[in-house]
């Protein structure tokens, strides 16, 4: 297939890491021994997706497959803070779902054009303007920053339409869809003219239209991954109304009674949820169709027996669009909205070995700690967020921290200093 469509991906972002904090001191003439006044380092860059509506696959990642956004630049004298690294802002098309690479479950389902930050930036470490107490006046030390959040995901399109076409291929869904909206879909009499799908906006009258996809045409076997079919199924997943094309001129052979029940069958078999959808069924290619035939009447009989409604079509002269337009507008107006996708992952907090011993150093009723694992679990923590801090607590905790402060000889009212955070010790 010379031009692929593109309609799933997987990818590494990492957001930037925090600048480091400065070490500086104030210097100025006639002033003997200046403060401290190192600036803290920026927050490192984010990772934000963004619905695009000019792109329609997933193409561009298949070739670039990182996305790293800048860090934060460090802190410098002055308390001047370094500059915020640059969101890294990567758009996607609407409807696509963001996967864990690992778990498959849903991060978010991009499905409105609200940003979403994916990873956050690593926030800056503390310069030593913060770390000044009444006994020492030149703290020679900072912070470094911490790192940004990374996460390997999977981008998985999933088209945002109101209604899908359905059918086996040639009975004229491409040619549905160009009679009714803008949209340019090819049209050819040849079997899977269709490699990837169209969506086209159909406008009913002032504020009432609707999104109609054109998936490739589904072919007897494609559920079990047989034909082309299967794997665009998933774009009509979504959709509220299902317009079953059949062609009922017979031109080709076919029965439009086999043809469609071979086409529910197949829904059924890739998704019984699908296969119950509303339908409406259009009865295309009427103006070829022989004057003797009884194909309209018995597909009706059928159909009607089942409880679909029918409607019969010309694509090539319109006859008949203005009536499923119609129709396919009524039947909306009374069905739930397009399916949007809950998010199923949870962040789980990295695993850390807390049992590494961390450096504690205590300075006039200030006690600073740091070590690698504390970094760690501090860059992965939301202060702003419940439970992130819950898990935070949980960590120091666990870690013996606490105790080993309290044999050091921590009072209540000591303050507890790490890296971009401080709290007020209570037993
Ligand atoms: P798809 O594969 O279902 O998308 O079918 P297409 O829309 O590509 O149409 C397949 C062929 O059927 C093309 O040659 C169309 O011109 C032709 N066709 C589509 N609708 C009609 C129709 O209502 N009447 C006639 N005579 N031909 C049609
Ligand atoms: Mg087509």
């Amino acid at each position: 297939m010379a031009t692929q469509f593109i309609d799933k991906a997987r990818i590494t972002v990492r957001a930037g890491n925090g600048g480091n904090g400065a070490v500086a001191f104030h210097r100025e003439k006639y002033v003997a021994a200046g403060g401290p006044d190192g600036g803290d380092g920026g927050r490192g860059g984010s990772i934000i997706l963004q619905v695009d509506d000019n792109l329609s696959t997933l193409m561009d990642f298949r070739y670039k497959r990182k996305y790293v956004a800048t860090s934060g630049q460090d802190g410098q004298g002055a308390r001047r803070t370094g500059k915020d690294g640059q969101d890294l802002i990567i758009r996607v098309p609407r409807g696509t779902l963001v996967r864990d690479a690992e778990t498959q479950e849903i991060i978010k389902d991009m499905s409105d054009s609200t940003p979403f930050v994916l990873c956050r930036g690593g926030r800056g470490g503390w310069g030593n303007c913060h770390f000044a107490t009444p006994t020492r006046q030149v703290p020679r030390f900072a912070k470094g920053g911490l790192p940004g959040e990374s996460h390997d995901v999977t981008l998985e399109l999933k088209l945002l339409a109101d209604v899908g076409l359905i059918g086996f291929p040639n009975v004229g869904k491409s040619t549905l869809l160009s009679v009714v909206s803008k949209a340019q879909p090819k049209i050819a009499n040849y079997h899977f003219t269709t490699l990837y799908p169209n969506l086209g906006v159909v406008w009913v009258e002032d504020g009432v239209s609707f999104v109609m996809a054109d998936i490739p045409g589904i072919i007897e076997g494609a559920s079990e991954g047989a034909g082309l079919g299967h794997d665009f199924l998933r774009h009509i997943d979504r959709c509220r109304l299902l317009v079953h094309v059949v062609d009922v001129s017979g031109c080709e052979g076919r029965d439009p009674v086999d043809d469609f029940d071979a086409i529910n069958e197949e829904l059924k078999q890739y998704s019984e949820e699908l296969s119950t959808r509303p339908q409406i069924v259009c009865a295309n290619k009427t103006d070829i169709l022989e004057p003797d035939s009884d194909n309209l009447t018995r597909l009706r009989e059928h159909v009607e027996a089942l409880g679909y409604p029918l409607l019969e079509l010309s694509a090539a002269t319109h006859q008949g669009a203005r009536q499923l337009v119609d129709k396919v507008a009524e039947m909306l107006s009374t069905l739930p909205p397009v399916t949007v996708y809950e998010p199923e992952y949870v962040p789980k907090p990295p695993v850390v070995d807390t049992s590494a011993p961390l450096d504690i150093q205590h300075e006039d009723g200030v006690w600073f700690v740091e070590g690698p694992w504390l970094q760690r679990v501090m860059s992965n923590t939301n202060f702003a967020d419940y439970e992130s801090r819950m898990y935070f607590d949980r960590s120091l905790r666990e870690s013996g921290l606490f105790q080993q402060l309290e044999e050091m000889g921590i009072q209540d009212g000591d303050t507890v200093s790490m890296y971009d955070f401080e709290f007020t010790y209570q037993k």
